[in-house]
């Protein structure tokens, strides 16, 4: 049994590698999420591979379709399979059955929207949809207001509106954010500026997109609770003191006049 994954464009038909193409063209079979969409790029390409649906609700079928098609080629609705889609599931059921998995690198919308937000991305945090609804929300909502990295969610257009209201008011308004929307496509833009700007921007949203988040601010540091915890409880004085303040993140020059006092 052997399974690649096989990354397709996101919107624009051009962007597809020389190896994705070849991949599609020598397999058995390509399993696809959405047959009609993939379609459309076989037949852009003159590739004539037999195409059969696998879907996230129609995984039970992989056993069967494997068994006719032992070489798959697994292509999702767009971009990279495994990300925000069935593509790990499969990949997953075949390498517990001692399958051999390929995954060929490609497009995918986060890493895009990612590098344009104009935001760090030496860390970031890709968190895909969030949860619907209920406490999972709320909690997922309040640890990535106190994340350090950048965080990348996918959101879809119907549940945008809401999402960057609730984003404006568990992060504040002030937070950083850019909103990638149809990437590669005719009306592709990014919107840059503050969670406050996009709520009021996006209230009809059409298309597909991705938020990219700042990364929280540093939290400034309690000199007042260090002087409590080193001196006042811990007893640290002089040349002590000013060692335990430096290590807990003040400046030198800071730490030393605390020291001093
Ligand atoms: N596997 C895909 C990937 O590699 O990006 C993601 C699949 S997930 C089901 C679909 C989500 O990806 C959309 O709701 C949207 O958030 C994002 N997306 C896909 N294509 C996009 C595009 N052209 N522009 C912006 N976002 C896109």
């Amino acid at each position: 049994m052997r399974l690649v994954l096989v990354p397709t464009p996101i919107g624009n038909l051009e962007d597809v590698t020389l190896r994705a193409l070849r991949a599609l063209k020598e397999a058995d079979a390509i399993a696809a999420e959405d047959t009609r969409r993939t379609r459309t790029l076989l037949d852009h390409y003159g590739i004539e591979t037999p195409l059969v649906r696998l879907d996230q609700h129609t995984l039970d079928r992989a056993e069967a379709i494997f068994e006719k098609y032992p070489h798959l080629a697994y292509v999702t609705d767009a971009g990279t399979p495994g990300i925000s889609d069935p593509g790990s599931e499969l990949a997953a059921w075949v390498l517990a059955r001692g399958g051999e998995v390929t995954a060929l690198p490609g497009p995918t919308a986060f890493v895009p929207a990612l590098v344009a937000s104009g935001l760090p991305t030496a860390r970031f945090a890709f968190e895909g949809f969030l949860p619907k609804k209920g406490r999972e929300r709320r909690e997922r909502l309040e640890r990535i207001a106190r994340e350090d990295r950048t965080v990348v969610l996918y959101e879809s257009p119907h549940r945008l509106k809401k999402t960057l209201k609730e984003l404006a008011e568990v992060l504040g308004e002030d937070r950083k954010v850019a909103v990638a929307r149809e990437l590669t496509k005719r009306h592709e833009e990014v919107f840059r500026g503050t969670l406050g700007e996009a709520a009021e921007r996006f209230q009809n949203p059409r298309g597909e997109f991705v938020i990219v988040l700042a990364p929280a601010p540093p939290k400034p540091l309690d000199e007042e609770a260090l002087l409590r915890r080193f001196r006042d409880e811990m007893g640290l004085s002089g040349r002590e003191l000013f060692g335990a303040l430096l290590a807990a993140g003040l400046p030198k020059n800071r730490a030393y006049a605390l020291a001093l006092k």
